[in-house]
């Protein structure tokens, strides 16, 4: 299979020639054609598959062949993503794909002024790449309209229900025209997004490009039990023994990824941290650093580290595993991407077999468990399998002698942390309810 076999244009293949992009992925090969004939999508493809070309070549395509020139003020296409890295990332690809096309395309995202993005928007954008609370912004302002749009993408909209996007989703939703295409792409596809995907599509087709909910077969995984308190000791450990060249680190809060990084830096090592309390500068410096492999190690929340697109990222490493299970499954889309294989290594403590358990019960596969000498823990982490069972009870945490009748948080919560910037609770999804009519497809 070719790209040019999918019906792409000269200038397409152009672009891609020169990125090396030989034979379309999976999820391009089903995806472009039918995009390119106007149809709806529902994708199941998780960061790593190549859904971003997917989606944007063929609109590229479209909006190059059809369509009016773009007014002021007006977008044709918009690419809705959940966090601004997502969008940096999305945005600088496309602008890869459109290098010889006569189209202009832009991102816009919260936590950086809004002038500049006003003032970029007068003249109109061809394809906008957007988070939906800054879009809603710029929309409310009379920035931007949608008299325009032809199409619709929601990327990773799994991760938008969950950071609560549902409200801003269902407002631009109803600024828009009935008239348009829409394609939907999400990591997992839990019912809530099922159920938002029957609001806002067309008669998609319904394309999956591994089983659902399962983590990417080309990521080797597994698991090394350890005490909480040992973990960095543990970390630092295998970073010698096994001779680390680039990782990438999820730990679960803000506190955790600080400490961490000053650890590491402590020894001398090539270390630096992302999280959401870090300026939007900081951390884009941050992720450009350890993309052009300046950085040995990122240590990152998962709300940071959304949208990192690292080629040939060897490692994964959770530090701590995520309290949402589906996280799992995005992290360590982080490597093995594009048919190069990764390892993701787990470092879990008895206080997380629970989120091992719901880990395994997602990804429908129980993680094997490499011991590390000198590291098997005294708090015995109780074995687990894919069904959720959890095989033998860990032991009762002890009282803290000092708690002088409060509730200990569990050792889980150290008093030192702040607060996960994941939910601790898993969020219960809003799907956003839609005053849908019949809605014709773009002929
Ligand atoms: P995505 O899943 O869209 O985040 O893409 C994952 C990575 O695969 C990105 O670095 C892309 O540049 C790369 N990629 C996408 N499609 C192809 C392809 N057909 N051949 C080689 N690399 C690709």
């Amino acid at each position: 299979m070719t790209f040019a076999k999918l019906g792409l244009i000269e200038p397409l293949l152009r672009a891609l020639q020169t990125l090396g992009y030989n034979t379309p992925t999976p999820v391009q090969a089903q995806a472009i054609p039918a995009v390119l004939a106007g149809r709806d999508l529902m994708a199941a493809a998780q960061t790593g598959t190549g859904k971003t070309a997917g989606f944007a070549l063929p609109l590229l395509q479209r909006l190059t062949m059809e369509g009016a020139k773009v007014a002021s003020n007006s977008v044709r296409a918009l690419v809705l993503v959940p966090t601004r890295e997502l969008a940096e990332q999305v945005h600088a690809n496309i602008q890869e794909y459109a290098e010889h096309l006569p189209l202009s395309t832009y991102a816009v995202y919260g936590g950086v002024s809004i002038n500049p993005q006003m003032m970029k928007l007068r003249r109109g954008v061809d394809l906008l790449v957007a988070t939906p609370g800054r879009l809603l912004d710029l929309y409310r302002q009379n920035a931007v309209k949608f008299s325009q749009l032809q199409a619709l993408v929601l990327d990773e909209a799994d991760r938008m229900l969950d950071l609560g996007f549902s409200e801003e989703l269902r407002d631009i939703y109803a600024a828009l025209p009935k008239r348009r295409q829409t394609l939907l792409f999400s990591a997992t596809f839990s019912d809530p997004i099922r159920l938002l995907a029957g609001q806002m599509l067309d008669d998609p087709l319904s394309v999956e490009v591994s089983p659902r909910n399962e983590a990417a077969s080309t990521v080797k995984q597994w698991v090394v039990p350890v005490d909480k308190k040992r973990k960095p000791e543990l970390f630092s450990h295998l970073l010698r023994k096994q001779r680390w060249k680039q990782v990438l680190v999820f730990a679960k809060t803000r506190n955790g990824v600080d400490q961490l990084v000053e650890r590491l830096q402590g020894q001398g090592v090539n270390a630096d941290g992302i999280h959401g309390d870090k300026p939007q500068a900081t951390r884009q410096r941050a992720l450009d650093s350890f993309k052009a492999r300046e950085t040995q190690i990122l240590v990152a929340t998962d709300v940071a580290a959304r949208g990192l697109d690292i080629e040939d990222l060897p490692l994964v490493v959770n530090f701590d595993l995520p309290i949402v299970a589906e996280d799992y499954i995005h992290r360590i889309g982080r490597t093995g991407r594009a048919g190069s294989t990764g390892e993701a290594i787990s470092l879990v403590c008895a206080d997380e077999v629970q989120l091992l358990s719901a880990i395994e019960m997602l990804t429908r596969k129980t993680l094997p468990r490499h011991e590390e000498p000198d590291f098997v823990p005294e708090h015995r982490v109780p074995l687990t399998d894919a069904t959720g069972q959890v095989l033998k009870k860990p032991k009762k945490p002890k009282k803290p002698k000092e708690s002088g009748g409060k509730k200990s948080l569990g050792r889980w919560m150290d008093s030192g942390d702040t607060v996960a910037e994941t939910p601790a609770v898993k969020p219960v999804r809003k799907v956003p309810v839609f005053n849908t009519g019949p809605r014709k497809r773009k002929p």
